[in-house]
């Protein structure tokens, strides 16, 4: 789409306003949503702005020469502030995250059921290999926690979450990408319950990478409710309430197959049973953590500084 709005939600709420108005589906015309607005954010081009890793750029220093005649980044929006961020998300979009003259951070997914072990290992997982765990849920109750009642668009969120669906995915991909900014020097992210539907598959394909590795938690239902019913008990979270565990389970049966396949022709996911004891699942995720991303061995962090690891 050529118009993108900086915020998606009211966009979409200002476009059925417009056709109530018009008096229904039918008169819409092929320009009826084409908004005519002179302040509209333009096009990204080199010319009016400094990207911050273009993609498919030159490599190293080169990458920066051919910008420097430009104002420094700062000046048109701060990385450090998540509002700031948060409202110019789309300037982002056409850019790298990472810095292509560095090695790119390693990505591992971790998918599963809700309730399956998700956060539980993806910690785990991020403290072993010291790399910097993402959980995308959380990001998003915390937004929720400080906007829904201030703004339109995460009081809508905050019911779709309510409900068990979906967050909107453009949503979900910048909140992930800021993160990624966040912590360039991390050598490795952890991204917990990403991605939850194909679609978000391939754009964090095309606008960001294959993820190096996909950790699916495999867990039978019966096994998934007695966590959740017990999480809800403890923790009281907003999508934990028996209608939304419901609609949970089915959006993630209705969308893991297709997800699975698609890793799987990549030779990327790797299933693990997780109806068993934490330990028990995280030994096989670690082991297999080592032998696909550092198979020459790996510096691991640990309480008596760092050590090697050799995999057999
Ligand atoms: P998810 O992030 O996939 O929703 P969590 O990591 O929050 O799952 O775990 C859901 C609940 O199940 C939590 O209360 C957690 O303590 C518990 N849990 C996680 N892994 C296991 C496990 N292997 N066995 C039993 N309970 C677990
Ligand atoms: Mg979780």
């Amino acid at each position: 789409m050529y118009y993108r709005p900086e915020d998606p939600v009211s966009y979409l709420e200002r476009c059925l306003q417009k056709v109530r108005e018009l008096g229904g589906p039918e008169m819409v015309q092929w320009d009826t949503f084409i908004v005519q607005d002179p302040h509209a954010v333009h096009p990204i081009s080199s010319e009016n702005f400094k990207p911050i890793f273009h993609k498919g750029g030159c490599s190293g220093r080169a990458a920066y020469n051919q910008y420097e005649h430009l104002p420094p980044v700062e000046s048109q929006f701060s990385i450090e502030s998540d509002s700031d961020m948060t409202e110019s998300t789309g300037l982002i979009q056409e850019y790298d995250v990472f810095d292509p003259s560095r090695p790119r951070p390693k990505i591992i997914f971790v998918i599963g059921g809700p309730g399956s072990g998700k956060g539980t290992q993806s910690n785990q997982i991020a403290s072993y290999f010291g790399f910097s765990c993402i959980s995308v849920g959380e990001i998003l109750r915390n937004q929720l926690i400080h906007h829904a009642t201030s703004s339109r668009k995460w009081e809508l969120i905050a019911k779709i979450i309510a409900n068990g669906e979906l967050a909107p995915p453009e949503t979900t991909i910048e909140e992930l990408k800021q993160q990624f900014i966040k912590q360039q020097d991390a050598k490795g992210f952890v991204v917990d319950g990403f991605p939850r539907e194909i679609g978000q598959a391939f754009t964090f394909e095309e606008q960001i990478g294959s993820p190096d590795l996909v950790v699916f938690l495999a867990c039978s239902s019966q096994e998934l409710r007695q966590r959740l019913e017990k999480r809800a008990q403890e923790q009281g979270r907003l999508d934990d309430n028996p209608h939304a565990i419901e609609r949970r389970l089915e959006t993630f049966k209705h969308n893991i197959s297709l997800i699975v396949k698609y890793y799987q022709e990549k030779g990327t996911v790797v299933r693990f049973d997780a109806d068993r004891e934490e330990d028990d699942i995280f030994a096989d995720i670690s082991s297999c953590v080592q032998q696909r991303l550092f198979p020459e061995g790996m510096e691991v962090p640990g309480e008596r500084g760092t050590h090697l690891i050799l995999v057999e």
